[in-house]
């Protein structure tokens, strides 16, 4: 029986927490939010000016130009969505519908291992697991792991449970995505997974790597799936014991650490 108060009243106190972070991120957050806003005016300013001049018309195809200003219209409105707490709202139901937990601590100094130790937000973050989700999603696709703002959401089963902790990080890596540049990371995402028919999680493993690194590419040129292929097969490299053959990794990671995505 008092187990069962328990569970209740931690239930609604989760809820309330929930809930509360609508209004405490609307004004936390409204800083760098704006910026963001302010950032991309700017920038379809600069473009337009530069459309107008003629200045890229030579070197940019009619498809090319129509594709930024998808970008660029995606980029804004994620952005206006962030600035009214969009996120938090749609977290709130999100997390209403499964059972949904904080990171352990013994899970937080692994995140903070790859992430540094102010990584993530982690009082923010949470995983949910079972619940309605189970039913709605993860039966229809094949119990895929996927991540929404500061959510995780794990199957019950398969191979994307949370004992699986490279493929934990890999939607974590997605979380630290809307942490650095906003809701975009979603659409990024999907659109990335549509255009290329699922195929954008490669990068060419440690050999990609090495070459990326002889050609001066960094890890923000790699789409938003790739980022977090990278950092799932460091973590499983480091689980397996084989951080020796890691060393390719790390001018990536310090890249991600510094928060260049
Ligand atoms: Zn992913």
């Amino acid at each position: 029986m008092f187990d069962t108060v328990n569970t209740v009243f931690n239930w609604f106190a989760e809820r309330l927490l929930d809930l509360a972070r609508w209004p405490i991120n609307l004004v936390r957050d409204f800083p760098h939010r704006i910026m963001r806003v302010v950032m991309t005016l700017y920038l379809g300013l600069f473009g337009i000016i530069k459309f107008v001049s003629g200045a890229n018309r030579a070197s940019k195809s009619e498809t090319n130009t129509l594709e930024d200003i998808g970008f660029w219209l995606h980029r804004l409105l994620n952005e206006l969505f962030d600035l009214v707490g969009g996120p938090e709202l749609f977290e709130f139901f999100l997390r209403m519908i499964a059972r949904s937990t904080p990171l352990s601590g013994e899970e937080i100094g692994k995140v903070a291992e790859v992430f540094g130790p102010d990584g993530l937000r982690f009082g923010d973050v949470r995983i949910t697991e079972g619940g309605l989700l189970e039913n709605i999603i993860f039966r229809f696709n094949g119990n895929l792991a996927f991540a929404t703002w500061h959510t995780v959401h794990l199957p019950l089963t398969g191979k994307h449970t949370r004992e699986t902790w490279p493929l934990v990080m890999h939607e974590l890596t997605h979380v630290y995505q809307y942490e650095n540049v906003g809701s975009r990371y979603l659409g990024e995402a999907i659109y990335m997974l549509i255009k290329t028919k699922r195929d954008c999680y490669n990068y060419g493993r440690k050999e990609g790597l090495q070459e990326a690194i002889n050609v001066g590419k960094l890890y923000r040129s790699y789409n938003r799936e790739q980022q977090a292929m990278i950092v799932q097969d460091f973590v499983a490299y480091c689980e397996a014991g084989r951080e020796a053959e890691t060393a390719v990794y790390q001018p990536f990671l310090s890249q991600l650490r510094e928060r260049q995505l």
